[in-house]
């Protein structure tokens, strides 16, 4: 997919201000730090679209960017943060659960994983929230290039088992992505692209 046009639309922490356009959405998700914004401006090819912050857990809005005029990323909160968690006494806030729930216009949300890292426990709640919640999703492993092509397969086939042992009976779609070295774009956008003609 080529990108000819990305916009930011508006950014809220109300499900129910989000853009009324009946376009598909499609929306970010994933720990603080796990490479979100970088992720999101390969895959849109713009610098800066989404802020890369240097403070995790600052970024706690809804954020809707239109693209090429078919369709909106959405940029959500990360979760996990230790300070915005205690502050609201919960894993995941109330206005990111609303948005699951009500949001009719999402297609598919996209849950980052930091391909380094054992399966993290706030993950697999969440994504067990998710399938509970009946919202399709895809796994998006980042920051491959941080390790050697042997071990990206081998950290994906355990994480693959992590989830068949969370009573997962298939691997979700998965991308393996890599915010410097652009790894990653063209199937993931493909996939959107996919996804919309259906
Ligand atoms: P966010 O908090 O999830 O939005 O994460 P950021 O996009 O701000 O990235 C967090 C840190 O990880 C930053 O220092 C990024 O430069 C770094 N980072 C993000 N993606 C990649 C990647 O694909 N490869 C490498 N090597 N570093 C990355």
């Amino acid at each position: 997919m080529k990108i000819n046009t990305a916009e930011f639309v508006i950014s809220n922490s109300d499900v129910s201000k989000c853009p009324r356009e009946p376009l598909p959405e499609y929306a970010f998700i994933g720990r603080s730090n796990v490479g979100k914004s970088s992720l999101i401006n390969m895959l849109t090819d713009r610098k800066s679209l989404a802020k890369t912050s240097g403070r995790p857990g600052k970024t706690q809005l809804i954020n809707h960017f239109k693209i090429n005029e078919n369709w909106f990323l959405v940029d959500l909160p990360g979760y996990g943060y230790a300070r915005v968690s205690k502050q609201t006494k919960q894993t995941f806030q109330a206005f990111i659960m609303d948005y699951f729930e009500q949001r009719e216009q999402l297609v598919c949300a996209f849950v980052l994983i930091d391909i380094r890292l054992e399966a993290q426990k706030i993950d697999l709640e969440f994504i067990t929230y998710l399938g509970e919640t009946e919202v399709p999703f895809c796994i998006v492993f980042t920051k491959a290039d941080k390790i050697s092509r042997g071990k990206v397969d081998q950290h994906v086939a355990a994480y693959r088992q992590k989830l068949l042992a969370n009573n997962w009976a298939e691997m979700p779609p998965h991308f393996v992505t890599s915010a410097t070295e652009s790894t990653g774009r063209e199937q993931l956008l493909g996939y959107i692209d996919e996804v919309n003609q259906t």
